[in-house]
């Protein structure tokens, strides 16, 4: 009698989940917003709604939130609230807005984490790398000296009332570069839900984050990782669902000077750009967590990324260094992929963890 029950009560469970599968298709539509120039690269909008006037309210809020954290963060814009707080003088507390002080706060977490290798004081020093970008020619070392006096998240103070910062050195300037596209992106996706979107993907300049309802019937969002070496292929394809995947790399932006190849992230301890890795992309739920550990695994490499990578929970890598096509995956990375392009072999990467 109680096995009757069960396969009763199972069969109407199947039959209810069908009748939803089956009439899911009729009800959401996908729409895009096409690709918009935002934070110095290029986003664009997923979204599953049911009507298109939702997805066009949708995609107005959300790139209003993206706009608005870049007026918050960009260190370019004379007009933004980190300009002002960059050319503020030592020693004195700078008032800052709660969102940029939360902000501030869990890039320190991420110098914590990351043993130095995050860290958005390098600013005077990615100036450096900059100019020379410019100039072709590389910094004189008494400049990179100079600069590295500068640098370094503990001479941040985060005063304790919440809503100012002081420099303790002349000079400092902070970076954002590395976890506002992130930021930009958690916000957007929260705006998307705010505006009755039932699922979608939001992309700037590759890192992404996606939720929610998938395009047709799919059970995940397929998302490619591009080639390093080759633009515009991908090396491999990742079923992705309720998370984020954030890319790092050498191949994004980056100079020569002298021959050598001068990527556009900063290795604080060498206060000269990070060499040895490709692309690290790191998937994790918070873009802005996925954003700051992809720049931070590009600084310390592939072991002491992977060390760090399998600390966390719930939080993957895929890693190809600069002179080995090899695939190199953290721990369970390998649920993530659905599909291996070309020549990339698959090379698990035992890392015991010293704790
Ligand atoms: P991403 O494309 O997310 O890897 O960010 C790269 C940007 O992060 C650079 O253009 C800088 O603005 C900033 N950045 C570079 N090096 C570091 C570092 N070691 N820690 C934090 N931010 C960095
Ligand atoms: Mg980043």
């Amino acid at each position: 009698m109680r096995y009757k029950k069960q396969i009763t009560i199972v069969a109407v469970l199947l039959i209810v989940t069908a009748g939803l599968i089956l009439t899911r298709p009729d009800r959401y539509k996908t729409i895009d917003s096409g690709y918009r120039p935002v934070m110095g690269t290029m986003a664009h909008i997923t979204v599953v709604t049911e009507d298109s006037h939702t997805a066009k309210k949708a995609f107005a809020a959300a790139f209003g939130e993206i706009a608005r954290i870049e007026q918050l963060m960009s260190k370019y814009r004379s007009d933004s609230e980190l300009y002002r707080l960059n050319n503020s003088p030592a020693g004195e507390p700078v008032e800052i807005s709660p969102e940029l002080f939360a902000l501030i706060e869990l890039a320190g977490e991420f110098y914590e984490l990351t043993g130095g290798a995050f860290d958005i004081t390098i600013g005077p020093v990615a100036d450096l790398w900059q100019q020379a970008g410019s100039t072709g020619i590389k910094p004189a070392p008494e400049q990179i000296k100079a600069a590295k006096t500068k640098t370094g998240f503990d001479k941040l103070i985060l005063n304790e009332n919440n809503t100012t910062v002081t420099f303790a050195v002349e000079g400092m300037k902070l970076d954002l570069g590395g976890i506002a596209k992130g930021c930009a992106i958690d916000n957007a996706v929260r705006v998307l839900k705010e505006s009755g979107i039932v699922g979608g993907l939001v992309d700037i300049g590759g890192d992404i984050r996606c939720f929610g309802e998938k395009p047709g019937n799919s059970d995940y969002w397929r998302i490619g990782l591009q080639n390093p070496r080759e633009t515009g292929q991908i090396v491999l394809k990742l079923a992705l669902d309720e998370t984020s995947v954030a890319t790092s790399g050498d191949y994004q932006r980056f100079v020569y000077i002298d021959g050598q190849k001068h990527s556009h992230i900063i290795d604080p301890r060498k206060a000269d750009s990070a060499q040895g890795l490709s692309s690290v992309s790191v998937i994790t739920a918070r873009a802005a967590r996925a954003d700051a550990l992809a720049t931070a695994v590009t600084v310390m490499g592939t072991e002491k990324g992977l060390i760090l990578i399998n600390k966390l929970e719930n939080t993957e890598a895929v890693i190809i260094e600069s002179n080995n096509d090899d695939l190199i995956l953290s721990e369970n990375a390998e649920q993530y992929i659905i599909r291996l392009i070309k020549k990339y072999s698959c090379r698990g990467f035992a890392v015991n963890n010293p704790e």
